[in-house]
Order: C-alpha cells, then structure tokens, then sequence
C-alpha cells in the first residue's frame, strides 16, 4: 500500500531528503559510524585508514561484482570493518586498564563458532596478532582450525565443550609447541581423561573450570542463563575438581575460572552482577590454593540491532567503553580488599566482534500489490444478487458506516466463495467479488487514517493490504536466526534513498515457504511489521541490505530448498577509498546443492541422457533436440542455485 496515503500531506509535499531516508531507516543509530547515506543517496560504508575516515558506496562494489560476474544474492564482508572491530575492543580494554590502574592485562578470543569462515578466522588470527587476540574452540573440528591459524604465542586458545581423548592429545601438543591452550571444564568427568592423557604424553596442562553462574539475565534468548544453564560445574562439581587435582597433585594446573552468561545481553546490570559473582568463585579457588591467574568472562557484549540504546533483546544499554570499564572496576573493586592479584581478563566475544562486518544484498525480482483493478462503472444486471450487494457495499463505504461495511463486504464475499464451491458461480464472478472486497478495505484503510480511534478488528487491516516484495535470496540459507529466534536485522534499500519511499512491504525470500518472509522491522519507533521501499522502476534493479548479519547467520544456515551458500565477496577499502576484492567465493552450484545430499550428478545426467535417447528413438524427438535439452541439463547442474537474470 502507497506510503502517500499513511503520512499527512503536508509532509509528503516537501522535498524529500536523504536526511529523511536516514530518520526513517534509523541508519545512524544502528549504523554505529560504519554505515551511513551519501549525498547520492546510497548507502555507505566508512572505515577508518590512517586516522581518517573513507567511505565506499555499495552499490560501487555491488557494480564491481557484476563486471566479474558474481551474481545476487551476495554475502559481502568488509574486511576493515572486522579489523576495526577487534581493534575497537582491545583499544576499550587497554582504556579501561590504565584509567583503573588495573595490574593485569586484557586478551580477546575470538569464539570461532560464531562466524567460523576460513577468511574470517584467518583475518581475525591475522589482524588480531597485535593485540594477542586469541581463538575459542568449542570442538575438535574448531580446535584444528585454531591450530592452524593462530601464530602468535601470546594468544590464547580456550577450549570449552566436551574434549574426548584426541581433543585433549591436541590440546596437549598445542600447549608443547608453547602456545597457552586451556581446557575449560564442563563437567568433572572430563578431568580424568585430561590427566590421563597429560601423563601419557607427558605434558602438564592448564586448566580452567566453568561455573554456572546463577545470574539471569534479560531477553528471550538467554532462558539458558542463571540454575537452568546446561552448561558448566555446579559449585559442589566445581569442589569435585579441585579435590580430584589435589589428589592428582596437579592443582597447580587449575589457573583460569570460566563464566559465559549468554550471548546478547541488552541490561549492563546483568554483566556487572556476573563478573561479581565470578569474582567470588575467582576467590574461593584461590582460598582453595589453585594459582589462578585468568578470569574468562565469556561472550555476550551485545550488538544494538535497533539502535535504540535500550536493554530490549535486540538492543543494548550501553556502549563497548562503558562495558569494559565495569568488568575492569567490579574485578579490582572484589579483589583488592583481599590483596589478591588482578588477572588477565579474557573475554570472548563473537556477536560484537564480527555482526557489521558481513551484510547480505539481494535484488528484488518482483511485486505483489493488493490494488484493486478499477471496477465497473455498474454491474450487468444479470449478475449475481450477491455482486449487487457487495458492489453497493462499495459505492456506500464512508468514515460513519465502514466497519458495518467492512463486516458486510467480507460475509458477502465469503458468500460468492461458497456458491463458487457449489458449482453455482463462476471463476469471473469470483475474482470479481474478490476485487470489489479489495476495493472495499482498500477505501477503509484509507479513511483509518484520519480516525483517532481505530476499532481493534481492523487495526491489522494496512498490514494484510501492504505489497509483498520478493527478493531474490534463502532465509534459511542465509539469515536463518529470523526464522529460528525472531531475531531482527536492519534491513533497507541501499540506494535510491533521495527518493521518497511511497510503498509500505514486507519481504519474502523465493523458497515458497511461508516462514520464508521477513516481516518485523527495526525503526525509531520500534519494531514494525511493513517496511518502507520504493516502487521498483522499469528496467532497473532494486537492491535491498540486511545489516550486522556477520555473527551466527553464515554457518547455522541450512539448505531448505536446496538454494545452498551465497556468493561471498570481501572488500578491503584501500586509504585513498579505492576498493579492492580480496576474495570471491562462488556460491553453491545446483551439483553441488545435490552432491550434498548424496545425489550424483554424474549420474543423473546419465540418467537424463538415457530418457532423451529412448525419446529419439520413439521419435519424440530428434537428436539435435536431444543435444539442446541435455545441453540445457547440464548448465543447470553447473550453474547458480538462485534467481540468474538472463545475460544479454
Ligand atoms: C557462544 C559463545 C560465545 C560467544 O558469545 P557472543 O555473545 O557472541 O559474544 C562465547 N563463549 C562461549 C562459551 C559461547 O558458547
């Protein structure tokens, strides 16, 4: 439904702006300085090279990628982003340290489960060197990666999850080689294997324990947090360890405590509480006589997808100093009436540490508006009594009369669907008596708008007449927590925004499945359920963006409808705001998509090959045809699993 028709006209008369494009898709709060609209009207991403700032426009690079043939819909990471995120993380740390005179130091882990691409990783070890940023693994598969991508011995490698004996063996061949790999318990059963494999091999672990913290923290995704949680020692299974390790007379290896209270945490009050309380198992271990010397506060920092600055779920009510600032207070605060040395303070955050790197553009391919087309000037009069009704329900709609109206055009309606369905009225009769109901709620819709009150019933009515837009893209392949958690993303066109937005959509994604739709939108005013997009013109693509989709979304995707990965492509902004493409990764092709659930490709063309041979010779066809199809046949397998624009 036209946007014209929602706002007064006083506004929609004066020029709009790209200061309006930027107040109505709140850019510059969710946008964090890293994206923001040019005097084009595009959307742009800013990064920092040598203290001053260059920014690129996406459709530049979204043309860029068209030149080489990488088609929508794509995953584009900017790489300086990433880096500026880890830079910006242990800058805070460092802040926090030496305003607090804090004796011990700061060393990030990256948590590889959260975006575990091979770029990605190998960007973070890569970059994060300066700062000794380390790596999180949570099984052994990640643990290999760590392995291979960290170079620098002054990071970290923690290893939370469950080890078996070859996890451990590697664990123990890290810490040979010199690099600090801890083996975080989760429960006490693991410990037996790690000192059994230490004194097979020789090597002396080190060793962390992970509390359950009893904290609950705000926002539906963290109903794992506080008693519940499912992971980590219970204070009697954490005393369990520590007499096994004093029994093993290895308590010496017991240095790091453990405490994740979820990911995403809006409420600044819940971290403080949790780093207290982790501060007073930090305690009680060292009472105990384990050494300690690490406190590994886990993830959580959380990224403000609505740019709100509120403690909602998607949000948060603080920014990156101030969290560093209470983590780094509350420990020296707890420790030093006790004259118990600072430790180095780990945290591993993934969310906050790789969500605005990666953003995903898709095209449009289509509209569908919920217009009525114009009516009639009158109906025949042989047409049905029941068209008569609904037709006069139209003519008479006005702001006295429309909810007895609406209630009338909808039993009419259902009433030509029931006559349909017994033979007694045709499919003509019927689309018509579907027009006239849209003509109806469409002049309802628009007399709400000048009401004050609207009657609940048809308070959803903009909604269920606003366009649909279908991109060109999987929401289970590549934004799958909008399906799986309700989680919301920024979302918006990422040029045209000179132009004022006249339609009011929601977005669906081209697997047909109606879960497929993306349906709650970020906004100054909260989350809405339409968003505002421009008509699409003739000839012309539309790009649309979805934001900070960096963490969790890449890997957790799946293959519904068998769409698979996305091309992929990683940007690096060069100081003098060129661009280069540092990394082109082809999405899946339709044989790989295939190949992954066990069909051979190969064969399947043989397959194929056999029905047109059999269809030569039955003379269905001749073998020139036959080559066309198999031809045809084969490029498909070969060829992008989504929506290809025809190249002319
Ligand atoms: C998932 C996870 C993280 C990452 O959390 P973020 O909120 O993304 O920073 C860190 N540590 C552990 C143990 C995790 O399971």
């Amino acid at each position: 439904m036209p946007i014209s028709d929602l706002t007064n006209q006083s506004e929609t008369s004066k020029k709009w702006s790209v200061a309006d494009s930027e107040n109505l898709y709140a850019v510059n709060q969710w946008g964090a300085g890293y994206f923001n609209i040019s005097e084009r009207g595009e959307v742009q991403v800013v990064v920092q090279n040598d203290q001053q700032n260059n920014s690129v426009s996406l459709l530049d690079i979204i043309n860029g990628m068209k030149e080489r043939g990488l088609e929508m819909p794509t995953i584009l990471r900017i790489e300086n982003v990433l880096d500026q995120r880890i830079k910006e993380l242990n800058e805070a740390f460092l802040r926090a340290i030496d305003a607090a005179q804090y004796k011990g130091k700061y060393r990030g882990v990256f948590p590889i489960k959260v975006n575990q691409q091979c770029h990605v990783i190998e960007e973070i070890a890569d970059f994060g060197q300066r700062f000794n940023h380390g790596l999180e693994a949570g099984s052994k598969a990640e643990l290999i990666i760590a392995l291979s991508q960290l170079r620098d011995h002054n990071s970290l490698i923690i290893c939370n999850g469950y080890k078996d004996a070859e996890f451990v063996d590697l664990g123990l061949y890290a810490t040979q080689l010199g690099i600090r790999c801890f083996f975080v318990l989760e429960t006490p059963t693991e410990l037996p294997i790690i000192l059994e494999r230490s004194a097979a091999l020789g090597i002396k672990p080190f060793i962390g324990a992970r509390i359950k913290s009893s904290v609950i923290v705000d926002g539906h995704w963290n109903e794992n947090s506080g008693d519940r949680s499912i992971f980590g020692l219970s204070t009697s299974a954490l005393l369990d360890v520590v007499e096994q390790l004093k029994d093993a007379k290895m308590l010496d290896c017991l240095q790091l405590l453990h405490c994740h209270l979820g990911s995403q945490i809006p409420n600044i009050r819940n971290i403080r509480s949790g780093v207290l309380e982790a501060c007073r198992f930090y305690t009680g271990l060292i009472n105990e006589g384990a050494p300690m010397g690490y406190l590994d506060l886990g993830g959580g920092l959380a990224v403000d997808y609505e740019g709100a600055r509120t403690n909602s779920t998607h949000s948060m009510n603080y920014q990156l100093d101030e969290y560093c600032v209470n983590i780094v207070e509350t420990i020296a605060e707890s420790l030093d009436p006790l004259q118990i040395t600072h430790p180095t303070i780990i945290t591993e955050s993934g969310r906050a540490t790789v969500a605005y790197s990666s953003l995903l553009v898709f095209n449009v391919l289509d509209v569908r508006n919920h217009e009525p087309q114009p009516l009639p000037q009158a109906l025949e009069e042989s047409a049905h009594e029941t068209l008569h009704n609904l037709f006069s329900v139209d003519t008479d709609v006005n702001s006295t009369n429309f909810q007895e109206c609406y209630n009338d055009a909808l039993y009419y309606r259902d009433e030509i669907r029931e006559l349909f369905r017994r033979g007694q009225v045709g499919l003509r009769d019927r689309a018509l008596a579907d027009n006239i109901t849209l003509s109806v709620l469409d002049k309802i819709a628009k007399i709400l708008k000048n009401i004050d009150r609207v009657p609940p019933e048809l308070a959803n009515l903009p909604e269920l007449l606003c366009d649909i837009y279908y991109g060109n893209f999987s929401l289970f392949q590549s934004l799958p927590d909008i399906w799986a958690i309700d989680q919301v993303f920024p979302v918006m066109p990422i040029h045209r925004l000179d132009e004022q937005p006249t339609r009011e959509a929601i977005i669906a994604d081209i697997t047909c499945d109606c879960d497929g739709k993306i349906d709650r939108f970020i906004s100054p005013q909260g989350i809405r359920n339409t968003l505002p997009l421009h008509a699409l013109n003739q000839g012309e693509e539309y790009y649309i963006g979805v934001f900070l989709v960096g963490a969790y979304q890449e890997t957790l995707g799946d293959l519904h409808n068998l769409f698979g990965d996305t091309n992929v492509v990683s940007v690096k902004i060069n100081a003098d705001a060129s661009f280069d493409f540092v990394r082109e990764f082809q999405g899946d092709s339709i044989a790989d998509v295939l190949s992954y659930v066990e069909y051979d490709p190969k064969q399947m063309l043989e397959q194929f090959r056999r029905t047109a041979e059999q269809a030569v010779r039955d003379k269905k066809i001749n073998a020139s045809q036959r080559q066309t199809m198999l031809r045809a046949f084969k490029d498909s397998l070969q060829g992008y699993t989504y929506f290809e624009r025809e190249q002319h």
